[in-house]
C-alpha cells in the first residue's frame, strides 16, 4: 500500500473503533424479516424506552441519554410522546415536540438510534400526520431515526389500524423515502399474526411492533409472533418488560429469560419499558434518582438493575 492508503486505512480503523452504533451500522433497512445495516448484515438494537413524556419530562434531557448510551450501552432509546393525557401532545403540542426533539437530538449526538413513538391507544389520524410530517422533515436525513406511528391500538381492529397506518406511512414517505417505520397491531401490538395475513403493501422499510410483559404474555404470544415471522412479517419489540401487563407485580425471571432467548434466536431488536420513577415494578428509576443519569444501583429498582445487566452483558 502507498503511504496515503496506509494512512487512510489506519484512520478508518480508528474511526470504526470509536464510532457508536450509528457510525458502525449507518442507515438501516429491512431485508426479509430482519433489520439490516448499510452492509446488509443483520442488526439487533437493544435499549430502553423513556416513560410517557407528559408524566416524566424530567428524564427527557441530553444527560440522561448520554448516560444510557455510555453506561447502559443502549444502542437505541425510545421517546414516548404521550398524546392524550394532560400535558400530552393534543393539549401542549409545542412543549411536547420540544421534549421529544431534545431526546432525538441527544441520540444523534451520542451516535445511537432513536424511536419517535406516538404513544397513543387511539386513532388520532390528523394529529399524527401533522406530527410525523414535521418529524420526517426535520429528521428524515438522519440514519438514527425510526418512526413508531401507533404505540398500542387498544380497541381498534387490524383493518382500522391498517387504514390509519397506510395514511401515516404515506405522509412520512412524501418527505422521507427510507427511514424505518414501525406499525402497530390490534390488542396492544399482539395480533402480529393477523397483521401478517394482511400486511401493508408497497414499502420495503416497514416493521411491525410486538409488545410483551413476560409475567402475563407467554408461550402463546411467542407462538403468534413465530407464526408472523414464518409468514414474512418483520418484527421489532419496541416495548417489553418482565412483570405483568399492568407494569406492576413481581418480575417473572423464567419467562423474561425465555423471551430474551426467543428474541436472540430470531435476531429481534428490543426496547425495555421504562425510564420513569413511579412506585411500580416497571419504573426503572427510584424517585430519588437524578433526572440527568449517573444512576447508582441504589437509585435503580430491581427491573432497572436487571435491564442494565442484560444490556451490558450482550451489547
Ligand atoms: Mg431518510
Amino acid at each position: 500500500m502507498k503511504y496515503t492508503q496506509v494512512l487512510f486505512f489506519s484512520l478508518f480503523i480508528v474511526f470504526a473503533a470509536i464510532a457508536g452504533p450509528v457510525g458502525r451500522h449507518g442507515h438501516l433497512k429491512v431485508a426479509g424479516v430482519h433489520l439490516v445495516d448499510r452492509h446488509g448484515s443483520p442488526v439487533v438494537l437493544k435499549g430502553v424506552s423513556f416513560g410517557w413524556h407528559n408524566w416524566w419530562p424530567r428524564f427527557y434531557n441530553a444527560n440522561a441519554v448520554e448516560w444510557l448510551a455510555a453506561d447502559w450501552q443502549c444502542t437505541v432509546v425510545r421517546a414516548a410522546m404521550g398524546v392524550e393525557p394532560a400535558r400530552g401532545y393534543i393539549a401542549e403540542p409545542e412543549r411536547s415536540e420540544k421534549l421529544i426533539c431534545d431526546l432525538v437530538d441527544a441520540a444523534i449526538k451520542n451516535d445511537i438510534y432513536v424511536i419517535i413513538d406516538w404513544h397513543s391507544h387511539n386513532v388520532r389520524l390528523d394529529e399524527a400526520k401533522a406530527f410525523f410530517k414535521k418529524m420526517a422533515t426535520v429528521y428524515g436525513q438522519y440514519p438514527n431515526v425510526i418512526y413508531e406511528i401507533f404505540n398500542e391500538p387498544e380497541r381498534q381492529s387490524w383493518a382500522e389500524v391498517k387504514a390509519y397506518s397506510e395514511e401515516v406511512v404515506k405522509t412520512i414517505r412524501a418527505v422521507d423515502p427510507d427511514n424505518i417505520i414501525l406499525v402497530g397491531s390490534s390488542h396492544w401490538d399482539q395480533d402480529v399474526d393477523i397483521a401478517a395475513a394482511s400486511p401493508l403493501d408497497g414499502d420495503a422499510n416497514l416493521m411491525y411492533t410486538l409488545h410483551f410483559y413476560a409475567a402475563t404474555h407467554r408461550q402463546e404470544l411467542r407462538d403468534k409472533a413465530s407464526t408472523a415471522l414464518k409468514k414474512g412479517l418483520p418484527l421489532l419489540v419496541s416495548e417489553c418488560a418482565g412483570m405483568e401487563a399492568s407494569g406492576d407485580g413481581p418480575i417473572d425471571r423464567d419467562q423474561w429469560e425465555l423471551w430474551v432467548e426467543w428474541m436472540q434466536q430470531h435476531n429481534i431488536s428490543w426496547v425495555a419499558w421504562s425510564i420513569s420513577d413511579k412506585n411500580e415494578t416497571c419504573s426503572m428509576i427510584r424517585p430519588a434518582g437524578s433526572s440527568q443519569g449517573q444512576w447508582s444501583d441504589d437509585q435503580l429498582n430491581e427491573w432497572g438493575i436487571t435491564v442494565r445487566e442484560y444490556l451490558k452483558a450482550k451489547p
